[in-house]
């Protein structure tokens, strides 16, 4: 079922729901499975697996370095299938711009279809760790609004060389990322949600946010988009701090503000075991806010851990 669908279904009802990463290349499913199997009391209509960006590694061939191309989270796929085949819940995986040709991704596309999976999210990905921004592959897409058009062109049965008419028609709900604290490379929070409309216009069914901590920024970044005429769901992405690192590396990944008192209160805890409790805390309250205003879907970054998802799920649903 669409993700659209679960949302009407609910007649208001907020929903939970989570992403989840893929195990490093040769690594057992069974690790994913055991961080699914806590949260699906919860009951989410739907769950994500993030796809990686390809990266250079160097094999050590007596002596000399190799360079190599690699993606080292792969299988994108295979857990939705898998996911979707031992749970029966919906599985969305994120398509990217980033180390695809357009051919690569139709083939995709129509390997989701076969699969029975209708949703899609549509990203352009990040630039490889060895760039400094974002190249498209020779081939591929530039932008996720690109990316958005090939979808939804499918969805009519217009492929990339030909036009096919079929009962079976793929119809892809497809859910683009949007950006409370604006996306790191856009001139303007203006700007960025110019071209987040421009997805929507071009076919994009629903938003996800990147994470953040202030649910101010998801409230006037909802108004905002509201106002430029984005009607589709805007779901708030959120995710507890986990360890102290988080305060370093989130902004410095995810260009996020974190607010100074959760700062003040992470900087404060002697252990792990409390830093994780700060951050479950003070995930609970922005969920219940969340709730209360009304979100469609609270949708969690899990980053492979499930046990403070669901110590935040428990208080929440
Ligand atoms: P776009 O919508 O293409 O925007 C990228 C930038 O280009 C923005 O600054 C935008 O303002 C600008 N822009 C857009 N169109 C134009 C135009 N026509 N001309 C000029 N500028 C333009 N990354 C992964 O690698 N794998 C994942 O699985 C993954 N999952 C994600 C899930 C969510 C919910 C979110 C929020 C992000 C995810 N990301 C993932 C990260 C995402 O790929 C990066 O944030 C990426 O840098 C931008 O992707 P986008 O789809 O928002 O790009």
């Amino acid at each position: 079922m669409k993700v659209t669908d679960h949302i009407k279904k609910a007649k208001g009802k907020t929903l939970f729901s989570f992403e989840i990463i893929p195990p490093v290349k040769g690594k057992s499913i069974q690790e994913l499975y055991d961080n699914i199997d806590p949260l699906m009391e919860f009951k989410p209509p739907f769950i994500d697996v993030t796809t990686s960006r390809e990266e250079y590694v160097y094999i050590d061939r007596d002596g000399l370095l190799d360079k190599k191309l690699t993606r080292m989270r792969p299988g994108t796929l295979g857990i939705c299938a898998s996911i979707k085949h031992k749970y029966d819940v919906d599985t969305v995986p994120h398509v990217l711009c980033g180390g695809f040709t357009k051919e690569e991704t139709e083939y995709l596309l129509v390997d989701c279809h076969y699969l029975g999976i209708e949703n899609v999210m549509a990203l352009r990905g990040d630039a490889m760790k060895e760039e400094k921004y974002f190249a498209p592959t020779r081939g591929g897409h530039q932008y996720a609004s690109e990316l958005v058009k090939q979808i939804h062109d499918i969805n009519g049965g217009n492929y990339l060389h030909e036009v096919i008419e079929t009962d079976d028609c793929a119809s892809f709900c497809i859910g683009v990322a949007g950006y409370p604290e604006k996306h790191m490379e856009a001139p303007s929070l203006q700007s960025d949600l110019r071209r987040l409309k421009e997805k929507v216009d071009l076919g994009a069914d629903y938003v996800v946010t990147q994470m953040f901590f202030d649910n101010q920024k998801f409230f006037a970044f909802v108004e905002a988009a509201r106002e430029m005429g984005i009607n589709v769901p805007i779901i708030p992405g959120i995710k507890p701090i986990a360890v102290k690192r988080h305060l370093q590396l989130l902004p410095q990944v995810f260009r996020v503000d974190i607010p100074q008192d959760l700062v003040d209160a992470v900087d404060a805890c002697k252990t792990n075991k409390d830093v994780r409790q700060v951050g479950v805390e003070w995930c609970i309250q922005q969920s219940k806010e969340l709730k209360e205003a009304g979100v469609p879907v609270l949708h969690y970054y899990s980053m492979g851990k499930s046990d403070n998802i669901k110590a935040v799920a428990k208080e929440v649903f």
